[in-house]
């Protein structure tokens, strides 16, 4: 009997062991990053409204959807919880910065020194954009009203996505086919939703710092704006889910229709980007 049983487990254990590998293989970890923090707000909306409350109430939607498809992921911070920016993560960052420069951005860099010191398989940024400032009508007491009527004529508002890919930084390099796979696959499932890509960052001023990828995908590359996916180890993208300074666009963005189409989008995106 004794015997029997061994021989048994014997026979299971590797099968067992290989199904648990697989399962830490299809289950890799995601890092979310709701940008900005209540201190340093990000942009604000045509409705007075700070970026970083629009972050956080879709990645909070983005953490339950991810919750209920009992997908394995981390958020680098939530409304409530300030982000984690203690002085050792400064170690897993690839650019070596001095004490001046990580005391003063640690709220930024340490969103991808989490990522990478819990060795992520994916981190995504989520934000909302702003336009330049001269598109922008405001009141007399200076609060932004909506885009001036030239620009509703001329550019589109709607979502962007930003990868990194810099020679200076070999983990990009390594990295940008699959971050362009991810942003290619979110992309689509936005057009899908009827979103489609904002259009003005073509006649931004400083060209060296946007090159677009996928102009009908809403793709760019951007090489010194974005510090934070330059220190990526893994696939990594920024998402500017749209533009809370178009009074239309912000309507779309608020409802709570879109918020949950845009995290049932994601998750479909993360399970399609480690194939399930
Ligand atoms: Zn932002």
């Amino acid at each position: 009997m004794m015997k029997n049983n061994s021989h048994i487990l014997a026979n299971i254990l590797p099968i067992f062991l290989l199904a648990l590998s697989a399962c830490a293989q299809i289950h890799p970890l995601t890092v979310i990053d709701a940008g900005h923090t209540p201190a340093e707000y990000g942009a604000v909306s045509c409705t007075n409204k700070m970026e970083v409350d629009y972050n956080d109430d879709l990645v909070a939607e983005i953490s339950s959807e991810l919750t209920r498809r009992n997908r394995n992921f981390f958020l680098t911070r939530t409304k409530c919880e300030n982000i984690n920016h203690a002085d050792y993560l400064r170690k897993y960052l690839i650019d070596p910065l001095d004490d001046a420069i990580w005391q003063k951005h640690k709220d930024l860099y340490s969103r991808i020194a989490l990522a990478n010191e819990k060795q992520a398989g994916l981190f995504i940024s989520i934000h909302h954009d702003s336009v330049q400032e001269h598109h922008l009508l405001r009141s007399k007491d200076g609060k932004i009203i909506d885009v001036q009527d030239d620009f509703k004529r001329k550019f589109g508002p709607g979502y962007t996505i930003y990868i990194a890919s810099d020679p200076k930084y070999p983990d990009s390099e390594q990295n940008y086919p699959d971050s362009l796979r991810f942003a290619r696959i979110f992309a689509e499932k936005m057009q899908s939703l009827g979103r489609k890509p904002s259009t003005y960052h073509e006649e931004k001023p400083d060209q060296n710092n946007y090159q677009s990828i996928d102009l009908p995908l809403g793709i760019y590359n951007s090489k010194s704006i974005l510090a934070v996916l330059r220190n990526a180890k893994m696939p990594a993208v920024l998402i500017e889910a749209g533009v809370i300074v178009d009074s239309q666009d912000e309507a779309v963005i608020s409802s709570r229709a879109f918020i949950d189409q845009f995290a049932v989008a994601l998750a479909e995106s993360i399970d399609a980007f480690f194939g399930q």
